[in-house]
């Protein structure tokens, strides 16, 4: 997966960078390089787009997200003109394309979305079975819930951070089964293994959006990594669902990816049995063919290796459900609200996309190259998470790739 470029001119990724100094401004990827929109704004090449100037001046790209995704779209148009060879736009204006192509390794990548809101789903079949398996060993799987609700929870906006970012250990509530509970870091920290999708401003309080609108409003993906503990969410998730077992980090990539720009991978999505209820079928039910993979490196082994590879094609719940299903009940979506689709994983052992399914929740060791073993992350340990979409005859579109270090927590 890497070592090619991921970043070519059909992808065109929108983010935020700083340069060392300066302030925040939005900006595409193309191949190593980061386009500066502001500076081709202030240049006015990009009024043709008709976006609100100041949405490149930001310091997220909620202001251009908000504009909606057919205004993204006439963006990413105009900079695929600006930048084709054999464009003499940029060039014929002295100075310019220095200013305006940042060399990607100059820069400090951000948080590119502020999400008001954030929402974690569990639509993986795989993944949903696999947990089933572990901790309901006697009965069905599924929840009897499981294939009529795209299931999901509202998660912690705040703590949403940019690839790069250390994950501190957490501490929280602990219960071991013949002990009474305690207070300390979590002994069983993981991952999971998701794809985030990225909104404008959808609907206003009371209107629900139909499924087949959905797409309409969904503008980008990014990579997830939502962090979980699992000794403190086993403790505290009855009756209410997740929450500080969760909330205390969520890693997105750095590059929100346009739907449009993965429009050549989109493939059918899985049958569904039974037929979902009528506000949640689609005609055209489709997926995106998506590679992706979980590396981890440790302080012994600083080279990453990869320990799962899946596909986020079979995904049993399409984003357009999971979102008409959100907003069924009339709830406002805005801009830069975060969509995450739910641990991705596969059938086989070496596709599940969280350490609980990977070691069967500690039972079966990983055992890494270095001759180190882990059933949970350890302190130093770093996660790199990648995306990719590859077909014949055209090129291939990253969603880059997200990472974060473990680090020590308080050691009360
Ligand atoms: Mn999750």
């Amino acid at each position: 997966m890497p070592g090619e470029t991921l970043f070519p001119i059909q992808n065109l990724p929108f983010g935020v960078y700083r340069r060392p100094g300066d302030v925040p401004r939005v900006g595409v990827a193309i191949g190593n390089h980061v386009v500066d929109l502001a500076v081709l704004a202030d240049a006015d090449l990009l009024s043709d787009a008709g976006v609100w100037r100041g949405a490149y001046f930001a310091d997220s790209l909620n202001p251009l997200l908000s504009e909606g995704r057919t205004a993204v779209g006439r963006v990413r148009a105009r900079l695929t003109e600006l930048l084709e060879i054999g464009n003499r736009e940029m060039p014929d204006r002295p100075g310019l394309v220095d200013r305006a192509l940042v060399d990607r390794t100059d820069v400090e990548l951000l948080v590119p979305i502020r999400p008001g809101d954030y929402v974690d789903f569990y639509s993986s079949l795989h993944h949903a079975t696999n947990l089933g398996r572990l901790f309901r060993p006697d009965g069905d799987p599924l929840l009897p819930n499981w294939r009529h609700i795209p299931i999901g929870y509202h998660g912690r906006s705040s703590s949403v951070v940019v690839s790069g970012t250390d994950i501190t250990r957490p501490s929280g509530q602990l219960k071991a089964p013949d002990a009474p509970p305690r207070f300390g870091p979590t002994g069983r920290l993981d991952i999971e293994l998701e794809v985030g999708f990225v909104t404008g401003d959808a609907n206003p309080l009371g209107e629900p959006i139909d499924v087949a609108d959905a797409e309409d409003h969904i503008i980008g993906l990014l990579l997830v990594n939502d962090w979980s503990a699992r000794d403190i969410q086993a403790w505290e998730y009855q009756p209410l669902g997740p929450f500080l077992g969760k909330s205390f980090a969520t890693s997105v990539s750095p590059w929100l990816v346009t739907l449009d720009a993965l429009e050549p991978f989109r493939v059918p999505a899985p049958d569904q049995d039974p037929p979902p209820l009528s506000y949640l079928e689609e005609k055209n039910r489709r997926g995106i063919d998506l590679h992706l993979e979980v590396a981890v490196a440790t302080p012994d082994m600083p080279r990453p290796h990869v320990i799962s590879r899946t596909n986020f094609r079979d995904m049993y719940w399409t984003m357009a459900q999971q979102f008409a299903h959100m907003t069924s009940n009339g709830t406002p979506v805005r801009a830069g609200d975060l969509y995450a689709s739910g641990t991705v994983s596969g059938p086989e052992p070496g596709s599940f996309g969280s350490l609980i399914e990977l070691t069967r929740n500690g039972a079966d060791p990983l055992t890494l190259p270095s001759g180190e073993t882990r059933s949970f992350l350890d302190d130093g340990d770093t996660v790199i998470l990648r995306g990719v979409c590859e077909r014949e005859g055209h090129p291939r579109i990253g969603l880059g790739e997200v990472r974060g270090t473990i680090t020590p927590g308080d050691p009360r």
